[in-house]
């Protein structure tokens, strides 16, 4: 159940979590990890697949504006730590594409895009458009103008959201954590990885805990949310720790990582190449 799904994904949604794109203790961008993995995500697309990166850390790339005393951020401070973070991400993941040929297309989504049927299309024929012209569709959430309401609150349920909406194959949390624990490995080195999961129980639920880290809002609870969004749209999902140099290769090449199967289900209805899917209005 490893690489022969991963390479015969026509479409995947890899998300990379705050932790993995901007160094903890500075906020700086950890540009030679990302210039690896985005080589991992080149080669994706030169065996044919599509690849749709979902990122994090605008907020911990900008806030070392706010954090002079190193207190959790007010608000409207995150929310500008967002708008400056924001722009270095992109600048680092453009220069990093240009290298091999593409370019990116950056999309802010908030909660309703996703809800709002005109919307959803609208997105749906952006991502298309965006990788029609050899670009790479590159996402965040809209944290400067989010408020609680509208807010995703986390990338892993916005990359679900967005995998059943593109109708991806696989999603990809690239993570700070091997996967799902039967319980938390930093509390219980004996904790064993689940590398399976079928079906969402309780025991399952109870295997999660409450982990949050600072500038992250996603612990493993909200992955589990994201999974059970994905395999409902019968699209699988890995979760892995991506912090590594090639993090995708290391998934292909059999390194630790948790898979979420999807209910097996008629998979000959959904539309694997993106022609197809219905035009926004
Ligand atoms: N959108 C937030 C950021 O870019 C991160 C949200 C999350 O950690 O899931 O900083």
């Amino acid at each position: 159940m490893t690489t022969a799904q991963l390479i015969s994904a026509h479409r995947i949604i890899v998300k990379i979590g705050s932790a993995l794109i901007a160094d903890g203790e500075t906020g700086d961008i950890r540009g030679s990890w990302l210039e690896t993995m985005i080589e991992d995500v080149v080669r994706f697309f030169s065996r044919g697949q599509q690849v749709i990166i979902v990122t994090s850390g605008a907020v911990a790339v900008g806030s070392r504006h706010f954090n002079e005393f190193d207190v959790p951020l007010r608000s409207e401070e995150r929310q500008a730590a967002a708008a400056i973070g924001q722009v270095r991400l992109m600048l680092a993941f453009e220069q990093s594409l240009k290298r091999f040929g593409f370019g990116l297309g950056q999309i802010l989504l908030m909660g309703e895009d996703l809800r709002n049927p005109h919307r959803r299309l609208n997105v749906l024929s952006t991502v298309r458009q965006i990788l029609k012209v050899g670009a790479v569709p590159v996402i965040n959430e809209n944290d400067t103008t989010a408020t609680a309401d509208t807010r995703f609150g986390d990338n892993d349920r916005l990359a679900a959201q967005l995998a059943e909406l593109v109708q991806a194959d696989i999603i990809i949390l690239l993570s700070n954590i091997d996967g799902l624990f039967t319980e938390d490995p930093h509390d219980n080195p004996s904790a064993r990885l689940i590398t399976e999961v079928r079906r969402i129980t309780p025991q399952i639920e109870a295997m999660a805990g409450h982990s949050v880290s600072r500038h992250s809002s996603g612990g493993m609870l909200t992955k589990l949310m994201a999974a059970r969004i994905a395999m409902d749209a019968g699209c699988y999902m890995i979760i892995a720790k991506g912090n590594k140099s090639y993090p995708l290769s290391a998934i292909e090449n059999g390194g630790p990582s948790t898979w979420f199967i999807p209910f097996a289900r008629d998979r000959s209805d959904r539309h694997t190449c993106g022609d197809n899917l219905p035009q926004a209005q």
